[in-house]
């Protein structure tokens, strides 16, 4: 990896707590700000899928079309994956609609707990997958990150040994849930 790496960050199916673990860095982050170029990122405003990505960090489950593309977009034009969260790696909490039948989830959220224009959208809202799916189960995975959301630390070692060349193995430090 180059001194100065490429680095994506992704949010799928999830509640945007990995991506404020990420930022809980704090202060650390400007150590390694110098080291990274941030190509893509939910923080930030960027139309389409850049190339040559070195590391590309992915937060929540694939639950929909959007999701799907997204992931298989970023997987084929970075070099290195990183599961970040239990969603990513496990499902966890978007998978818990697993156990449901799509057409009740559809009913459930758009005609029963609505108020207003109860009908299932259309073409506006991404269509969801048969099932929501881990990371792993779609694209392959270099590094995994547990917790709900990972402790900023885990992030950080993750981060720091890469920019130092090395695969960090940071499901040895952190913990699911
Ligand atoms: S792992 Fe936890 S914090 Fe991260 S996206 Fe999923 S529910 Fe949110």
């Amino acid at each position: 990896m180059s001194a100065k790496i490429r680095l994506a960050t992704v949010w799928l199916d999830g509640c945007s707590g990995c991506h404020m673990s990420l930022l809980d860095i704090d202060e650390r982050l400007l150590d390694i700000a110098d080291r990274i170029e941030l190509v893509s990122s939910p923080i930030m405003d960027v139309k389409g899928f850049p190339e040559n990505i070195d590391l590309t960090i992915v937060e929540g489950a694939i639950t929909n079309e959007e999701d799907l593309h997204k992931v298989l977009a970023f997987r084929k034009n970075t070099k290195l994956l990183m599961a970040l969260g239990d969603c990513a790696i496990t499902g966890n909490v978007p998978a818990m609609r697993n156990t449901f039948a799509i057409d009740d989830l559809y009913n459930r959220a758009y005609v029963e707990n609505a108020d207003a224009e109860k009908q299932v959208p259309g073409a506006v809202v991404p269509r969801l997958l048969d099932r929501t799916r881990p990371i792993h189960e779609v694209v392959p995975v270099d590094v995994y990150v547990p917790g709900c959301p990972p402790h900023a630390d885990v992030i950080f070692y993750a981060i720091a040994e890469l920019l130092e060349g090395r695969m960090p193995d940071p499901m040895k430090m952190g913990k699911f849930g």
